[in-house]
Order: C-alpha cells, then structure tokens, then sequence
C-alpha cells in the first residue's frame, strides 16, 4: 500500500540505510560522494527519520572510532554531521593542540569562517581514508554556523581541536577531503604515526621529512 506521503529519494536511502541497526558502513575516498557538495538539509527527512539517522551517525563515529562524521561519509549526500570528542589525551599534547573536549553536538548546514588569521598545523586523519594521517594547517580559530538538529541556531567562535574537527567536518559537506588541504610530504602510515611522529607537535616530522610549518 502506497505512503499517503511522497517521501523523498534521500528518505528511502536513509530508510534502507538504516534497516540493520548497527554502525554504518564507512565510505572511503574514491566514491564520488565525497566529493559532490551536498544538498543543504531542508527537511528531506521527516522529524523522526532524521533523529534516527543522527543516532546512527553517532553509533558509527563512536565505533569507527573517530571526533567526527560527516553525512556523505555513510554516503548520504546532506549537509549534515556529528562531532563529539572526549579528548582522552595527555596533558602536554592537550596544551600543544588546544585539544580540550568538545561535547556532542549535529551540526546541519554548518558553515564557518576564519577569525583572526592564526593557523594550527597537526597531523590529523579521516575515517574515509583509513591508515594514513598528514599535516594540515588550518584557521586557528573560526565562527562556526549551522542549525542544530531541532532547527535551532549555533553561531559560536571555536579554537584549538574542535575548530579543526568543525573545518574537517564542515569541508566534507563541500566535497573536500582534508588531504585536498594537506602538506603532501607529511603523509605518514598509522604505523609511522605510532612509532615515530607521536609527539605533542609535528615539529620533528616536518624537519625529518622536509615539509614546512607556518
Ligand atoms: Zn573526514
């Protein structure tokens, strides 16, 4: 029997996405839905949908596990995604990266821009492009926009990791991988991470590798 409602096609995906309950499956670089801008989020899922599908956003960047999740990274084109970070870092690396905890937040049609002109270069990686991280220098600080997940408006400054976490995610919505924005010769393996490049800073990697820092 047809809906007595016409549900969109992104319904039917998150729908069927959605079917198994679980973490979703992670898309990784080469699809092109990482790289098409995705559609601003306009209610093409009803109230009850979309509150199951952030759930599901949530599952999934907490098993992965990883800070951030972007909506075309389970491959659904909106300008949605999660971020939550409980920072579980010791205190020198938490001061070198200004990286302090960041609560759960959704972020709908999020956008941010530059405050100041600071940058901040670390190594980070991306759930879409697993086993490898690189250095990217980004705004130190950003103003940071967007809806929340009941329609009400975020407009708040950001610094240290959650404004990288905001960059990162919000880049996804654009079609923009954060390697798009890396120094290519930081490029290092989880493996060279662990054992080499694991200190507060990437200092050390960028006169061992021959990148610069700003
Ligand atoms: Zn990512």
């Amino acid at each position: 029997m047809a809906s007595p409602h016409a549900r969109t096609p992104l319904a039917e995906q998150v729908d069927e996405l959605l079917a198994d309950g679980g973490p979703l499956p992670i898309v990784a670089a080469g699809d092109p839905v990482l790289r098409r801008p995705a559609e601003p989020f306009d209610g093409q899922l009803e109230p009850a949908l979309l509150t199951r599908f952030v759930q599901a956003l949530r599952l999934t960047m907490h098993a992965a596990p990883g800070v951030g999740l972007a909506a075309p990274q389970v491959g659904v084109g909106l300008r949605i995604a999660v971020v939550e970070d409980p920072a579980p870092v010791p205190e020198e690396v938490r001061e070198a990266r200004g990286r302090v905890p960041l609560p759960f937040r959704v972020l709908v049609n999020p956008s941010y821009e530059a405050v100041g002109t600071g940058r901040a270069a670390f190594y980070e990686g991306c759930l879409s492009v697993p086993g490898w991280q690189a250095v990217v220098a980004r705004h130190a600080e950003v103003r940071l926009r967007a809806l929340d997940e009941r329609g009400r408006a975020v407009d708040e400054v950001l610094s240290g990791w959650p404004a990288r976490i905001v960059q990162h995610e919000t880049d996804h919505l654009e079609g923009t991988l954060y390697l798009d924005r890396a120094e290519p010769r930081s490029l290092s393996s989880n493996d060279a991470m662990a054992n080499r490049w694991n200190q507060p800073t990437p200092g050390r990697a960028a006169r061992a590798l021959g990148f610069e820092l700003p």
